[in-house]
């Protein structure tokens, strides 16, 4: 008997018939033998639906009634799901983020699992009853209703998988694993058997939308293998796990493309000690996370600051960065949201040099301008314009043989 965690996301659970068919899976899981821990999304596109009410309604959006809202849509799929378990003859009880013990710090919309009491869930399980639990959502110590950010209940599975020790995580979803690149974009793409979590996390982080990346960071730091699947076919997906050393390393795994991040720069910066410090504090201080930033040696005394936030800190970033060009003696700041990050990731590229000038070449090949770069041991970023990045993601893909 094993302890499953099964999470299905939001097309997963999105009409009633889906709904009956994830009660079913986790029927027969039951009848399997296993013990089932049910994390649900909310239902197809509730929570953009949600998202664009409040903007219809609200210019201000206090931060904590965006969490009481957008956690509406979880308890929606809980109590559904439980309804067709019951139908099927199988006990199943849902639970709030609250009422999970999920138990998150202070900061609304993205917040943080701090802790996780599971005893009501240890409790519904020893009864032999599923418990179901609102994804995406937790308690923050203040004991208001707080929301982990988009994607955020792929966390809350990870989560509970690692305070339950469960014996797996399975994420369902729409697509039958994690591919080797986007198959919209390229039919070729393959779906890989097995992904060590430095590659996820690099997949993840790079614009792979198959896993949120906070959960991927919790299922390394907890050793919570994952397997991602399909909700549709319910066949074998990928496997993330441990790096397996005992075999040669693909020298790249995946390529990934983002078009949701904007370029920020600020312009004729001094080459002053403290003068970044000040720029990428004032962002932390208002929770922007900076990817790519770019500064080049100065002849002038004076160079340019460029950095990368997501889209929708655009707008924080700019205000932070234009507050500060007094201070700084900058001369300005200018902004770019038609950019887009195309990424390679593989854990073999540690060991084979080349990769970054075949990247380069396939680029030019293309015609396609590299307009900043950044790497990791085993990643290759290149940010170019927006309407470049599919044509660049096909022609690496072939470049290096991924099909
Ligand atoms: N419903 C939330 C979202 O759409 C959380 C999730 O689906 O993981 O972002
Ligand atoms: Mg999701």
């Amino acid at each position: 008997m094993s302890l499953l965690v099964q999470k299905f996301g939001g097309t997963s659970v999105a009409d009633a018939d889906r709904i009956r068919a994830v009660a079913d899976h986790v029927a027969r899981s039951r009848r399997a033998g296993d013990q089932v821990v049910a994390v649900v999304s909310a239902m197809g596109k509730t929570t953009d639906q949600l998202v664009r009410l409040a903007d219809d309604v609200s210019a201000t959006q206090p931060r904590r009634e965006v969490d009481m809202l957008l956690s509406a849509g979880e308890r929606i799929t809980m109590a559904l799901l439980c309804m067709a378990l019951a139908d099927l003859g199988v006990e199943a009880v849902s639970f709030t983020g609250s009422q999970a013990g999920i138990i998150t710090d202070t900061v609304h919309t993205r917040a943080k699992i701090v802790e996780i009491r599971a005893e009501r869930l240890l409790e519904t399980l020893a009864a032999g009853a599923v418990p179901v639990v609102a994804g995406f959502q937790g308690v923050s110590t203040d004991r208001d209703v707080t929301t982990l950010g988009r994607g955020g209940s792929d966390t809350t599975a990870v989560a509970l998988a690692a305070a339950l020790g469960a014996d797996a995580c399975e994420i369902y979803t729409d697509v039958t694993g994690v591919f080797s690149t986007d198959p919209r974009i390229v039919p070729e793409a393959r779906k890989l058997a097995k992904v060590s979590y430095e590659e996820m996390l690099e997949i993840a982080a790079t614009g792979g939308r198959v896993l949120a990346l906070r959960s991927v960071e919790f299922a390394r730091n907890h050793h919570v293998p994952l397997h991602v699947r399909s909700s549709f076919t319910w066949e074998p997906g990928t496997l993330i796990d441990e790096e397996d050393t005992t075999m040669e390393q693909a020298v790249v795994t995946a390529i990934t493309h983002d078009a949701s991040e904007a370029k920020v720069t600020v312009l004729g910066v001094p080459d002053q000690p403290g003068l970044a410090a000040r720029l990428f504090r004032g962002l932390a201080d208002r929770n922007v996370s900076v990817d790519m930033i770019v500064q080049n040696t100065s002849t002038t005394g004076r160079t340019d600051i460029s950095f990368t936030v997501p889209g929708y800190d655009l707008a924080v970033s700019t205000e932070v960065a234009e507050s500060l060009v007094p201070a700084m003696g900058a001369s300005g700041v200018e902004t770019d949201s038609d950019v887009a990050r195309v990424s390679l990731v593989g854990a073999g590229m540690k060991t084979h040099p080349g990769v970054t000038a075949l990247t380069f070449e396939t680029l030019a090949g293309e015609g396609v301008n590299i307009e900043m770069i950044s790497t990791s041991s085993i990643r290759i970023s290149c940010m170019v314009r927006a309407g470049d990045a599919e044509r660049a993601v096909r022609a690496l893909h072939a470049a290096f043989e991924l099909g």
